[in-house]
């Protein structure tokens, strides 16, 4: 049990299951990749430990690097675009798979497929440690999915309460 400010977080996910599912994963990336050498894109902060882990279990040879989004809305017509900062590579004609912590409405994820697809990958996969399906407001295909999780707010192992909380082991879950 961890308490952030106001809020006590409970037991949810252990490390051990969380590292026997990473172990999981790998091995489909691996034989997805088998002699391709994709580019991980690794979203910041939230997905540090999950892309960590992930690209140790990985034996095919891969590139990482990382992105954030802005975190203020844009004035797009279409609003509330999350901006991509931070990627200096091209990722033209590249393999990518994009490392998300935890997938809730989306619409992060769908604004960075998005600006990365205009970018013309070669392909384009999504990899989260977590995903809460009843949070989803904009259609998304995820090629790799850790954990369904029910609609609630979880903390740790990357993911934060107001900044804190990324770094344990375990996942926890708001009491
Ligand atoms: P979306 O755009 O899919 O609604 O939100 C994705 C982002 O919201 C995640 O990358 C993460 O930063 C944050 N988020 C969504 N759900 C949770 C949660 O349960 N716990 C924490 N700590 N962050 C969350
Ligand atoms: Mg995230
Ligand atoms: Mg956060």
């Amino acid at each position: 049990m961890i308490t952030i400010k106001d809020k006590t977080f409970v037991p949810f996910i252990t490390a051990e299951a969380i590292q026997t599912r990473i172990q999981e994963l790998a091995e489909q990336i691996n034989q997805a990749y088998a002699g391709k050498t994709p580019l991980m894109v690794v979203v910041l902060n939230g997905a540090f430990l999950f892309a960590a882990d992930l690209a140790k279990q990985l034996t095919i040879p891969c590139e990482i690097t990382f992105l954030r989004v802005s975190s203020y809305k844009g004035t797009e017509s279409t609003g509330q675009l999350k901006e991509i900062l931070g990627l200096t590579e091209s990722v033209a004609g590249r393999d990518l798979i994009v490392v998300e912590d935890i997938v809730d409405t989306g619409k992060t994820l769908g604004d960075i497929r998005d600006q990365l697809q205009a970018q013309s990958p070669a392909s384009l996969a999504i990899a989260t440690l977590l995903f809460k399906p009843e949070a989803l407001r904009n259609p998304i295909d995820l090629q790799y999915v850790g954990f369904e999780i029910e609609n609630k707010f979880v903390l740790g192992y990357g993911l934060d309460y107001d900044g804190l909380g990324r770094n344990t082991p375990d996942i926890l879950v708001l009491e």
